[in-house]
């Protein structure tokens, strides 16, 4: 090998996998016709990968999600989903009566993965062909293939059950004997994903995970094995694995800096240095010059591509000296296959230039602590458990088609407002009609809560075709945060109003927090990601101020991505929720004391950020917690502000029954004794948007339902 990369991208240049499953789904295509398409996207992928020169492909499709290829593959499948029509879309999605896996965020990236249940009782067997049947697709094509899997470390680390490490030994033995499987069928090479090996490690998880690559590497007749680390460095999870009979480590020399050439231990160093993370051009001779320090040296990408678009060829619109700047997968690999052909060369690069850190601003504050807010906010007159949703409602077909004709020119701007407002309106009617306390505009106007923001403010530029996955078949379109941030005019303004005054009920104000804007986006590499949020928070800050002066009496700032920047390792996650927590305060400071200001995030597991949620200073927390049971009331379970835990989960095509939310509702209500149930809100897990009304009106009047029945009670 010379030149690698870690993974790439699986949904198809055009989602081309996002239609299948989607029609899959719908029943307008049958399984045989879902798994052509993903032949289809895998044989373009070697194909392209090979003309663009790169050495050894890596087979790393997911039809869904690589941590649920994993458990299926050992068959983790919890008892309840083996009698589903379907069991691994059942675990990722649900199915009638029966609800999904978790999903949650993959370490600091926007993918989210299907969280595997492993318990004392699950018994492992190697039931998948997936990995054996791809290599054989492959040669069929003439390509040979490294199969790329999630390591058992890094399966049984992320999973959940009863104590899931304890079970180690036992998963290895199943990945031994897949080894054994891939080398009868003629494989070399195998990659192991271990990213869970960058972060914090006990010493029991250390000698785990030495105990299972002395097992896998001690195996008779093996491929060549590759244990990938990324996101970070290994840190003490080096020496460990470079102690073990593995002949290979993927080190990620981006984020997580040199290492020691010494600790590879002779063994190979898949050299990370084009960044998996991010769009920007490789500094090559920059590249380069880091390579230098060692031998036996493949050079690759710091990742899997997973997390970056296909191709920026198709980017016509951007600034060309902005597109100057930037590398998408394709673009990747081609400077990986370069730099490869360098090194071989025997060129030796050259550092490029630090950058430097500007200075600190200065930070505004609410004026009131929140009693006295609490008492100045009573003026909405809002009753117990108040019902409200997180923001969007349902983007239909009809909506979509819309913004695509404004965009392409078909339809003119006019036309499209006033689709928006006659949308708008429906939204709120809808709200009304079905009891709802606090309403919301519906976000019919925004493509995404990111996006829609980038696209208003100055320092972003948005992309057509620059689709990344964020689970399953949804995909987002990170726009790219290439200079300094600012707002020249008020951007929700005008619909806010409007919505309000349709209704005599409040409406919320929304938008989207600065740490949200940055995680959901490319950001510059020349200046600290913190002094970026900074900038952002300033913008956020105005239209707070703008929203509020405007007569808008509660504004929610959405921080789903609060965790999502989190450095990995603990010694530096105080400092970052920190500046973190200021950079929200500032965008709310604006607001006076009778202005409510609403936060929501989106994920079940709030123990480790539960001070930072505190520290956000929120009037109200609306948090997921439909799929969770108490994770997040055990979290924040002594909170004295407005909490809402999600009673709708809203990743799954099911709508709960009344008695179902009233039950979540009555334990919510137990966990949080000390809350006076004015401050218990009643809301879905998160927005709307992906849903279909027929799912979302009668799941919102159950809410209302559940709410009003347990109201009786109070
Ligand atoms: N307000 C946003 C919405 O409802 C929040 C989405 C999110 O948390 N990801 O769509
Ligand atoms: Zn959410």
């Amino acid at each position: 090998m010379k030149s690698t990369i870690l993974g790439y991208p699986r949904i198809g240049p055009n989602r081309e996998l996002k239609q299948a499953l989607e029609a899959y789904w719908n029943a307008r295509i049958d399984r045989t016709e879902l798994d052509r398409v993903g032949a289809r996207l895998r044989s373009r992928t070697w194909q392209r990968l090979a003309e663009l020169g790169l050495e050894a492909l890596p087979a790393a499709f997911s039809e869904y999600d690589h941590v649920l290829d994993a458990a299926v593959m050992l068959d983790a499948v919890p008892e309840r989903y083996r009698a589903a029509v379907d069991p691994y879309f059942a675990m990722a999605r649900g199915e009638d009566g029966l609800p999904p896996l978790r999903m949650t965020k993959w370490f600091d990236t926007n993918y989210h993965y299907i969280v595997p249940e492993i318990g004392p009782d699950t018994k492992f067997r190697l039931v998948s062909e997936k990995p054996l049947r791809e290599v054989r697709e492959a040669r069929a094509l003439g390509h040979r293939v490294r199969p790329v899997l999630v390591g058992p470390v890094t399966l049984l680390l992320l999973a959940e059950g009863i104590a899931p490490l304890e079970r180690l030994d036992d998963a290895v033995e199943v990945y031994a004997e897949l080894l054994a499987a891939l080398r009868a069928e003629g494989v070399e090479w195998v990659q192991l994903d271990e990213p869970a090996l960058v972060a914090d490690r006990t010493p029991a998880e250390l000698e785990a995970a030495r105990r299972a690559y002395d097992r896998l590497s001690g195996t008779a007749d093996r491929p060549r094995i590759l244990v990938a680390g990324y996101f970070g460095a290994l840190g003490d999870a080096m020496p460990v694995l470079a102690a073990t009979g593995i002949e290979a480590i993927a080190v990620d020399l981006i984020r997580g800096g040199p290492i020691d050439p010494g600790a590879m231990r002779g063994k190979t160093l898949v050299a990370g240095v084009v960044s998996g993370r991010d769009v920007w051009r490789t500094d090559l001779d920059d590249a380069l010059h880091r390579l230098q320090p060692y031998e036996n040296v493949v050079v690759s990408t710091s990742c899997s591509l997973l997390h970056v678009p296909y191709d920026l060829e198709r980017e016509t619109d951007l600034d060309p000296a902005l597109r100057a700047r930037l590398a998408f997968a394709e673009q990747k690999v081609a400077e990986v296959v370069e730099l490869a052909d360098r090194l071989a060369r025997g060129e030796r690069g050259a550092p490029a230039p630090l950058p430097t850190a500007p200075a600190a601003t200065s930070r505004d504050e609410r004026r009131s602590p929140y009693p006295v807010r609490a008492a100045a906010q009573a003026r909405l007159g809002l009753p117990a458990l108040p019902v409200t949703t997180i923001g969007s409602f349902p983007q239909t077909g009809d909506l979509r088609a819309a913004r695509a004709a404004l965009t392409a020119g078909r339809m003119r701007q006019q036309e499209y407002d006033d689709r928006i407002a006659a949308e708008i309106e429906h939204v709120i009617r809808v709200q009304e009609r079905l009891g709802l306390d606090v309403l919301v505009h519906g976000e019919p106007e925004r493509n995404d809560m990111v996006q829609y923001f980038a696209e208003h403010l100055d320092g972003f530029a948005t992309t057509r075709h620059g689709w990344v996955q964020s689970y399953g078949s949804r995909c987002t379109r990170p726009p790219i945060l290439h200079g300094n941030v600012r707002r020249s005019a008020p951007i929700t303004v005008q619909w806010a109003t409007y919505a309000q005054s349709l209704t005599d009920k409040p409406v919320k104000g929304m938008l989207t927090g600065p740490v949200t804007i940055v995680a959901w986006s490319f950001v510059r590499r020349d200046l600290p990601l913190r002094a970026v949020v900074e900038q952002v928070a300033d913008a956020v800050s105005g239209e707070v101020r703008d929203l509020a002066d405007a007569g808008i009496g509660i504004i929610q700032v959405d921080e789903p991505a609060l965790r999502e920047l989190m450095p990995l390792r603990r010694d530096e996650q105080q400092e970052y929720l920190d500046w973190a927590v200021q950079a929200y305060r500032t965008a709310t400071a604006g607001a006076g004391d009778a202005t409510q200001i609403h936060t929501h995030l989106c994920y079940s597991d709030a123990s480790d950020v539960a001070g930072a949620i505190d520290g956000l200073d929120a009037d109200v927390t609306t948090i997921e917690s439909a799929r969770s049971g108490g994770r997040v009331l055990a979290a924040l379970g002594d909170f004295e502000r407005g909490l809402g835990p999600g009673v709708y989960d809203i990743h799954s095509p099911r709508v709960p029954g009344v008695d179902e939310v009233a039950e979540r509702l009555a334990g919510v209500l137990r966990a949080l004794p000390g809350l006076p149930a004015d401050r218990v809100w009643v809301n879905p897990d998160c927005g709307l948007k992906t849903r279909t009304y027929e799912e979302v009106e009668p799941a919102l009047a159950n809410l209302v339902a559940a709410a009003t029945r347990l109201r009786v009670r109070l």
